[in-house]
């Protein structure tokens, strides 16, 4: 039995990248808690806010009601305040994530650790994925948190396999499923300046989420505020399995070689 700690930067982050790995490890006994940097504060405004309801509320119910779906044992808030992408007024925001001192982040997060007694801490990839700024504040705050808690966790990082992404644009192309003005290319330079995600030499965990995809569709349901859930939610099933059925992480420090099957055993 160990305990997992899963540092996300925002309300719908855990369900989309790391989902299938939460409820599978809760499925075979361990402890899952999940951390949120921010509250969300910049995702979509739902229309059906109640009275005195704010987004901060509604995404935190729905961050519960993730954790059911995905058997989280724990839910923690950090506080901090959304950055927004690159360039947005937000990121200098005194309270935002990105803005924040990591070591105080990490001090925080540290607490967590110690209290869980936790063995594994789960951040993302050096440009967290994508360049958005509180993912890659994520990558800091974490790699920090392994060098604070009282038992030094081991530490992965959730990331997207850009080999793998590149072969599943050409499969759609070559079956004509890709759109006609698709010309999307895996190895140019996203918002960050960098190619998304990660070369499939550098991974070294690869996750089969297909066991439990009912659940990572239940957890991104439950995010049902956010507007970027909707099409994801849309895909019919063997098209959900395509886009969502893996997940994978980088073990820093681990000899190169990917291994299939959960980093929690
Ligand atoms: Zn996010």
């Amino acid at each position: 039995m160990s305990t997992i700690v899963f540092l996300h930067a925002h309300p719908d982050d855990e369900a989309s990248q790391t989902s299938a790995t939460m409820r599978l490890a809760a499925d075979a006994g361990h402890r899952v808690v999940c951390v949120y940097a921010t509250n969300g504060d910049h995702g979509t405004v739902p229309a059906d806010l109640r009275e005195g309801e704010t987004v901060v509320d509604r995404r935190r119910a729905e961050a519960q009601a993730s954790a059911v779906a995905l058997g989280t044992a724990r839910v923690v808030w950090l506080g901090y305040a959304d950055s927004g992408m690159t360039g947005w007024e937000q990121n200098s925001h005194e309270q935002s994530f990105h803005a924040c001192s990591t070591d105080e982040a990490a001090a925080r997060l540290a607490r967590v650790l110690d209290e869980e007694d936790a063995d594994v801490v789960v951040g993302y990839d050096w440009h967290g994925g994508y360049g958005h700024p509180d993912h890659v504040k994520v990558h800091a705050v974490v790699h920090r948190v392994a060098e604070l808690a009282a038992r030094r966790p081991r530490l992965l990082e959730a990331t997207m396999n850009r080999d793998h992404l590149r072969r599943m644009f050409e499969a759609a192309t070559a079956a004509g499923m890709a759109p006609e003005d698709a010309d999307w290319d895996p190895d140019a330079p996203a918002d960050d300046g960098n190619p998304v995600g990660t070369p499939e030499a550098e991974i070294h965990w690869h996750v089969d989420a297909r066991p439990v995809l009912a659940a990572k569709r239940a957890a991104l349901s439950a995010h049902a505020s956010q507007e970027d859930v909707g099409w994801m939610l849309g895909m019919p099933d063997e098209q959900f399995a395509a886009a969502f059925g893996d997940e994978w992480f980088i073990e820093p420090g681990r000899e190169p070689g990917m291994t299939d099957g959960h980093p929690v055993g």
